[in-house]
């Protein structure tokens, strides 16, 4: 049975700057079954005010209220633990931080930073971790897909500070099991009985498996041929895009 779910946003609704072919009808759809939808995503690029804007300039009726992002958690988990944190990440996201004491830094907060990465920030981040400062980053997705092909993510940057200081990352955003199940809680649902819809295998899928969700990968953005080959977890199934996964999710909730 599925009660409610939960929707990667790049890969699964668009790509970069376009929609999804089918994504706008098929969103609607799921609305139209009346089961509670929630959005999660790990892109660290934009704030979640800009990343609501821009799915609706591309045709998704969604709510920023609705989205769940990893920066957002980020901070929440910041300001709880007391941490004032070295950051990298892109420009477009600066202003989800806005108040966070910065100085004097006793935590590395990473993202995907794009064109910021650079040696400087990356070994002052290093030289941070060898002096104990925790490593939190925002995801640890290998790429994604935009519009000019696929780009590097946060991952790689990741692992190339905890592969030089031993140092193992804190993951913030998916597919650690408290991001989702804030979403779940949000849904008002029990996490066996939530599905989401992805298109990263380890992240979306496998995450939500590990989480205690089903999960399904789309054929859509950054999916590879034999991806599947990657799925953990029982509850997962493979779908071509947004479409499929959303006659799957209705068949199973009898809608
Ligand atoms: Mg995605």
């Amino acid at each position: 049975m599925v009660d409610g779910v939960l929707l990667d946003l790049s890969g699964v609704l668009h790509v970069g700057t376009r929609a999804l072919p089918g994504a706008a009808a098929a969103l609607q759809r799921l609305r139209g079954s009346g089961l509670p939808l929630r959005f999660v995503t790990n892109t660290t690029r934009n704030t979640r005010r800009v990343v609501g804007e821009n799915l609706r300039r591309l045709g998704f009726a969604i709510d920023e209220h609705e989205i769940f992002t990893a920066p957002r958690a980020a901070r929440a988990y910041l300001e709880a633990q007391r941490l004032r944190p070295l950051l990298i990440v892109h420009p477009g996201v600066a202003q989800e931080f806005a108040g966070v004491v910065q100085e004097n830094p006793n935590a590395v907060l990473l993202g995907d930073a794009g064109e910021a990465f650079d040696y400087g920030h990356l070994n002052r981040a290093f030289r941070l971790l060898m002096s104990g400062a925790p490593l939190l980053a925002m995801g640890r997705n290998r790429y994604f897909m935009d519009d000019d092909g696929l780009n590097l993510d946060a991952g790689p940057f990741v692992a190339a500070l905890e592969y030089a200081t031993g140092v193992a990352a804190t993951v913030l955003g998916k597919p650690a099991p408290e991001f989702y199940h804030a979403a779940v809680a949000a849904l008002g649902c029990a996490p066996e009985r939530v599905v989401m819809i992805g298109d990263d295998v380890d992240a979306d899928v496998s995450g939500a498996a590990a989480a205690g969700l089903s999960g399904i990968l789309v054929r859509s953005g950054k999916y590879r041929s034999g991806d599947e080959r990657r799925l953990l977890g029982e509850r997962t199934a493979v779908c071509d895009d947004l479409a499929a996964a959303t006659a799957w999710v209705m068949a199973q909730a009898g809608r």
